[in-house]
């Protein structure tokens, strides 16, 4: 399709100070993982798509810089190659550690996933996969800050988004106001979506919420070609009692020498917003044996943190013109708080959609297929997310979390079924029988 940049004229929708009016099919906001692969589906299926980001690639992303092989998955269906030589760590499983029980459980072999994980620091990641997207036809935008929507005044629904260059430093360059005009937006700006915001599509409350810190450390273990992580992480409650927190911790070897060290907190136990995340990583990492070498002497940046949106906690995930794909819809997975591929599915579902939207003649038919888009994620996920609410709601109390890190974790058979849970990797159709349950569970659980 087309795309054309045009000059704002009086009378048009361009506000007085525009200078620079540019439209496509597709807005896209955001080059994280669900905005490049969104973006890089939707050039596919050849629609005019803009892909805008804020910054300027490569840009570092507080990250565990973990992947299981869903996210794999989706990196092949997408098409980015990942060979070894080119930096991508593969893992064959995880390796969980709690009490005095050390379970090494491999990825399960099954045919709708690759038997492996990886693991890439975001500060490249998210670059491929927006060079990705411009290979296969998108325009990105780099240090493009949108800074709010632009509506149709009779309907209010998004027609555009407003924006502003960014300077070498991320700050204002203090350039004329840019605008983009689609008669579809995409919200992949991530966790706080002021997009979604402003379009009046705050974060639900009734959703799981999780806050994870990280930092990397020079360390021997940084070719691990496990995943790790620890579910023993310890807080002091208000009258100075150890309590356990839901959540774990983890080490993923990045394979430059470093590994990526980090926790993730459940907003579901008395404990969330009361502790200081980076002291329970210090004192954790402190617990670890001296050989590893993480230390305040190793690390190779400061611990950062950000927030887990989970469950789907913001909806609906389309209304007005605006879709919501990745963090902006909420769409880590509640169990193991992993998201880059939950952002790329979300990508390449809304892509599906939008793309059969664009073949109807009439805005009646276009839009009567987007607003399918909300229905078609809850297929998706809905279920599964229903079922991680409830999980991670009963671990949220420390009582429960002991007695699994007690008695759960010495059973192999049931680990391995709960792997296959938390990573949510089970075979859609036939399979053994934890795939048959893992999918009876989540079709009965109602929709997120
Ligand atoms: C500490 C931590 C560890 C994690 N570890 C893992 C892990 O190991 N594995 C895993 O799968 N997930 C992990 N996650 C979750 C994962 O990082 C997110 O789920 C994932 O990044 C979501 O991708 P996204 O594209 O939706 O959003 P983001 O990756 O947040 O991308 C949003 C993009 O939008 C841009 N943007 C924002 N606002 C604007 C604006 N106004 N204008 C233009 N651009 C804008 C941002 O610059 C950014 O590039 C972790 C999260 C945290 C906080």
């Amino acid at each position: 399709m087309s795309h054309s940049s045009i000059s704002a004229q009086p009378g048009s929708l361009a506000s007085p100070s525009a200078q620079h009016v540019e439209t496509a099919d597709v807005i896209v906001v955001g080059a994280g993982p669900s905005g490049s692969a969104t973006a890089a589906y939707l050039a596919m299926a050849g629609l005019d798509v803009l892909l805008l980001e804020k910054a300027a690639f490569p840009r570092e992303k507080v990250c565990g810089d973990g992947l299981t092989p869903r996210a794999v998955r989706e990196l092949i269906t997408l098409g980015i190659p990942t060979p070894a030589e080119d930096g991508w760590i593969k893992n064959y499983g995880l390796r969980i550690v709690g009490g005095k029980v050390r379970l090494e459980l491999p990825w399960p072999d099954l045919a709708s996933f690759p038997p492996y994980g990886l693991v890439r620091t975001r500060k490249d990641f998210d670059e491929i996969l927006a060079r990705h997207a411009v290979k296969h036809g998108a325009r990105l935008l780099e240090s493009t800050n949108v800074t709010g929507p632009i509506l149709d005044e009779r309907t209010g629904a998004i027609i555009g988004v407003r924006a502003r260059s960014m300077d070498e430093d991320g700050k204002d360059a203090g350039g004329p106001v840019l605008e983009f005009r689609a008669p579809l937006v995409v919200a992949a700006d991530g966790n706080s979506s002021r997009l979604s915001m402003s379009m009046h599509r705050p974060k639900r409350d009734d959703r799981p919420m999780g806050v994870a810190v990280r930092t990397y450390y020079t360390s021997p273990r940084h070719d691990d070609d496990y995943l790790e992580s620890w579910l023993e992480l310890w807080a002091r409650d208000k009258a100075g009692k150890k309590v356990l927190l839901p959540g774990y911790g983890w080490i993923f070897g990045v394979g430059d020498g470093t590994s990526n060290v980090g926790l993730g907190i459940l907003n579901t136990s008395a404990a969330f917003g009361k502790t200081d995340y980076r002291e329970v990583l210090k004192s954790w990492v402190d617990t670890l044996p001296p050989e590893w070498t993480f230390s305040d002497e190793t690390m190779t940046g400061p611990i950062r943190g950000a927030a887990l949106p989970m469950g789907f906690n913001r909806q609906p995930h389309y209304d007005l013109g605006l879709l919501l794909v990745g963090d902006a819809g909420g769409m880590v997975n509640p169990f193991n708080g992993e998201g880059i591929a939950y952002a790329m599915e979300s990508g390449r579902l809304a892509a599906e959609v939008i793309a059969q939207a664009f073949a109807r003649q009439s805005d009646a038919g276009r839009e009567k297929v987007l607003q399918s888009y909300p229905r078609v994620m809850k297929d998706a996920l809905g279920g599964y997310y229903t079922l991680g609410r409830g999980f991670a709601k009963m671990i949220g109390n420390p009582e429960v979390m002991r007695l699994a890190v007690k008695y759960g974790l010495p059973r192999t058979t049931m680990m391995k079924l709960l792997l296959k849970i938390m990573a949510n990797l089970s075979e859609p159709h036939g399979g053994d029988a934890s795939d048959r349950l893992i999918n009876a569970l989540s079709k009965m659980a109602p929709d997120a």
